[in-house]
């Protein structure tokens, strides 16, 4: 069973084959930190750190970089040459506070929220304004090598010399041009080229460098000089959402394969956009929740990460309240095989045969195991993992097996992080009124054994009786 991944640079699924035996190396788009993130951000974080989990369940070690946008990303940033304002600093303005400081304190709350969502830490968190150094260096090749060229001081990548331009996101260098909606800036030799390094006096977060006092990088050139500082010049995967296709990755894979000669990643990886209401989230229908938000509306955030990571990464998902309710009650279920199979270790109701239901554990991690290795198919993988609660439900699991699936359950939270496999649960008062009620049976007590069922079910404990004994559960 080979791990296989949809590349979106060939349009196919591919099995994976690291660089390096053993190894992968990922690079991440993270957030530009002008604002607490969204939980539609958190669908491609999550994304991120469910391959990076499926890698290291197949036994990868996994050095993964998600860097953190702190300058440069402007607003209007779905033309390849964005303009506008820089998000941080519009956001500054807005707040009357330094963007430094702006960027230190989303990011912290970023941190937070990744934090509280169960998503592992990568080898590093770079921020765009510590690399500026090797930002430069990266521009000053692309200018000797003839890719780029200065107009004062900005410099723009040429994208007639890379004529794969384009290649990622389907769009030709043409129709990018009749199709631009911003006024074309005559500086440039071609409309298509996009900027490298823009010189601004007006822009507060600025540095001097060569190309003079008051610069600063262009988004796209960040991650490729943070990707290459950090993994090198060609890595295993990147990601991102699907608005980083074009232009931001498209630009990415023009300036680093110009820069290094090679290909900066193997397989490029997007998830798409999480819809809320049906729709796209906005600020003027109010909603753009972020994570305290569905705290503040009494759920865990371990629900949402189940809500983000329960369909494929690739079809879309809505986030609707009434979802999040189904959510809860889906993930009962799932931490409930967890509480079936110790109780039942417990001493509880096992089949006779300690072997019983050793074929549906086996049919749950195949099916677990080939969804994931199927370009991380959450859902087919989930519900395998939803199979375990009948056949303990109903008393048909042995001890032997119960172990193994245990064992297996951990294994498969490893990667989805939002089940409680081993909570502790004070259930002693039930067992005591369980134990109750089968010595008033034994004994024929049926008043005795109708009482405590009836104590039981005022505590919401639903049981039912099977052959290997009595298996209950909180209603
Ligand atoms: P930004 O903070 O705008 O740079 O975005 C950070 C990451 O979140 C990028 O990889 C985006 O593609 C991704 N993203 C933004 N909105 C959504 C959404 N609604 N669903 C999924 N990913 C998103
Ligand atoms: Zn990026």
């Amino acid at each position: 069973m080979t791990f296989h991944v949809y590349n979106t640079l060939t349009k196919e699924k591919v099995p994976f084959e690291p660089m390096e035996a053993g190894v992968a190396r990922v690079y991440n788009c993270g957030p530009t930190v002008y604002g607490r993130p969204h939980i539609g951000n958190y669908r491609s974080f999550l994304f991120a750190d469910l391959l990076r989990r499926w890698l290291e369940y197949l036994g990868l070690e996994v050095q993964q970089v998600m860097n953190i946008t702190d300058v440069g990303h402007l607003t209007d940033d779905d033309v390849a040459d964005s303009d506008g304002d820089d998000k941080v600093e519009a956001q500054a303005r807005r707040e009357q506070r330094d963007p430094f400081e702006i960027t230190r304190g989303y990011t912290d709350m970023f941190l937070e929220d990744m934090k509280a969502l169960g998503v592992r830490e990568p080898l590093a968190r770079p921020r765009a304004t510590e690399y500026i150094d090797e930002m430069v260096v990266m521009v000053e090749k692309l200018i000797e090598a003839g890719h780029a060229y200065r107009v004062g001081g900005n410099v723009y990548f040429d994208v007639s010399t890379y004529p794969a331009y384009g290649r990622l996101s389907g769009n030709r260098v043409e129709d990018l041009v009749a199709g631009s909606r911003v006024e074309v800036n005559q500086e440039k030799r071609h409309p298509a080229d996009f900027a490298l390094w823009k010189s601004d006096e007006a822009h507060l977060m600025k540095w001097e460098t060569v190309f003079g006092p008051d610069g600063f990088p262009g988004w796209h050139i960040e991650c490729s000089a943070m990707a290459k500082a950090l993994l090198g010049d060609q890595i295993d995967i990147h990601t991102g959402g699907e608005d980083n296709v074009f232009p931001h990755h498209e630009c990415e894979i023009a300036q680093s394969a110009c820069a290094n000669g090679v290909p900066l990643a193997n397989v490029w990886m997007h998830a798409k956009f999480l819809q809320v209401d049906g729709g796209k989230m906005s600020k003027s229908l109010g909603n753009v929740y972020t994570l305290p938000d569905v705290e503040g509306r009494g759920f865990e955030a371990r629900h949402l990460r189940f809500a983000l990571l329960r369909g494929h990464y690739r079809t879309q998902i809505n986030f609707t309240w009434a979802i999040m309710d189904e959510i809860r009650a889906r993930l009962e279920n799932l931490d409930e095989v967890a509480v079936l199979l110790h109780r039942l270790l417990d001493g509880g109701a096992a089949a006779a045969d300690a072997e019983a239901g050793r074929d549906v554990l086996a049919k749950t991690i195949s099916g677990f195991e080939e969804g994931m290795n199927d370009d991380l198919n959450a859902p087919v993988a989930l519900a395998a993992l939803e199979g375990l609660r009948k056949p303990l439900l109903e008393g048909q699991v042995g001890e032997a097996v119960a172990q193994d699936a245990l064992a297996f359950y951990r294994r498969a939270n490893e990667v989805f992080g939002f089940i409680e496999v081993d909570k502790q649960t004070a259930d002693g008062e039930v067992e005591a009124l369980i134990a109750a009620r089968n010595a008033a049976k034994e004994a024929k007590d049926w008043s005795a054994a109708d009482a405590a069922r009836d104590a039981l079910t005022a505590m919401g404990i639903e049981l039912q009786d099977t052959p290997n004994g009595v298996v209950w559960r909180r209603k």
